[in-house]
């Protein structure tokens, strides 16, 4: 795909999507964005915001647009909708969240016959559910950005625990991108060498109790941002930008993106994040791991979950 040819809309320019955009028009990978939003008044302030940062990168089109940009869009962003507020599970959002996108898919299901749709706004996992089910596109097409973000945060952690650029540290959260996730240690390497083996090499730490207190931290990051300074952006706008990468240009990347599942780990009819191979037409493979007992249980407990939560949506 030419970058001339790679158009992008962005359905919601909040702190989420116009972060993105920020992120997005730095590595010249699009040749066009369009925003959407409800309140036209924002969208063309960050569109006049962005746009006045053009002369600083390579060319790229940005510009305030309407649902019927989707047609000829390489991929839709969607991070409209209510955020969390502090002590807020992303699961409470669910009901309101789900009402709008069952809203703006209507607006969009006739257009963008090759498009990939990328959910973001949360609860994640139960929204792009939903948009799959509302468009009827192939599963394939309709992915969340899910867990990318937490594997990034693991990735982190073990980075500064170990001393060890996060780039060369590969780690992966897999399950619901909120509280029942699963930090799968058990796929952990750095160095080509499993975490087990290089814990013991090492011998830096109490393993167990760092393993406890990692996951621990990983799992809660966003509750301490939220609280700390209402939001997070900066790191789910980069993660963003990563899965757009893989989209437009091919990469076939691994990344823990959400989607529907049919059988694969044992679970049926549920989005959650597991490793995908992601390229332009969205998941190429889903990329089936041997967990330990202990990882598949919670994998499957996050599962159950994340169906409680659809099976009481009213939509
Ligand atoms: P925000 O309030 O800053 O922006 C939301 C935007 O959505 C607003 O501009 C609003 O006008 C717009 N909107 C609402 N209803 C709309 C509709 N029907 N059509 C078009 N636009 C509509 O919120 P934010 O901080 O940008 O967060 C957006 C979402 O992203 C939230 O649900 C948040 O929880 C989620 N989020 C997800 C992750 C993740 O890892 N998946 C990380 C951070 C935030």
């Amino acid at each position: 795909m030419q970058k001339q040819q790679r158009k992008l809309v962005v359905i919601g320019a909040g702190s989420v999507g116009a972060t993105y955009v920020y992120a997005l028009m730095q590595t010249g990978l699009a040749g066009e964005i369009v925003l959407v939003d409800i309140d036209q008044k924002r969208v063309e302030g960050e569109v006049m915001d962005l746009e006045h940062g053009l002369a600083f990168v390579q060319p790229v089109n940005i510009r305030a647009g309407s649902y019927s940009d989707c047609a000829d869009a390489n991929l839709v962003i969607i991070t409209a909708g209510a955020k969390q507020v502090p002590g807020q599970s992303r699961l409470e959002l669910a009901q309101r969240n789900a009402e709008i996108i069952e809203s703006i898919c209507g607006q969009i299901e006739k257009s963008s016959p090759n498009a990939v749709l990328l959910m973001v706004t949360n609860p994640v996992d139960v929204l792009t559910y939903v948009a799959q089910r509302r468009l009827g596109w192939p599963r394939r097409r309709v992915i969340g950005s899910g867990t990318v973000l937490d594997s990034a945060r693991f990735r982190l952690m073990l980075s500064q625990h170990c001393g060890i650029d996060a780039r060369n540290v590969h780690a992966y959260v897999l399950g619901e991108h909120g509280d029942s996730e699963v930090a799968a240690w058990s796929m952990t390497h750095i160095a080509g060498i499993s975490i087990r083996d290089y814990c013991s090499i090492c011998q830096g730490c109490d393993s167990k109790k760092t393993r406890e207190d990692i996951t621990r931290r990983v799992r809660d990051s966003a509750y301490h941002i939220i609280d700390y300074k209402g939001s997070t952006y900066y790191a789910i706008g980069l993660a963003m930008a990563r899965i757009s990468s893989a989209i437009l240009r091919n990469e076939h990347s691994i990344l823990t993106v959400s989607l529907v599942l049919q059988g694969e780990y044992g679970i049926d009819n549920v989005c959650l994040s597991v490793p995908c191979v992601v390229g332009e037409g969205g998941v190429e493979r889903i990329i089936t791991a041997p967990l330990s007992k202990a990882e598949q249980a919670n994998l499957e407990a996050s599962a159950k979950m994340l169906r409680g939560a659809l099976d009481s949506l009213r939509i």
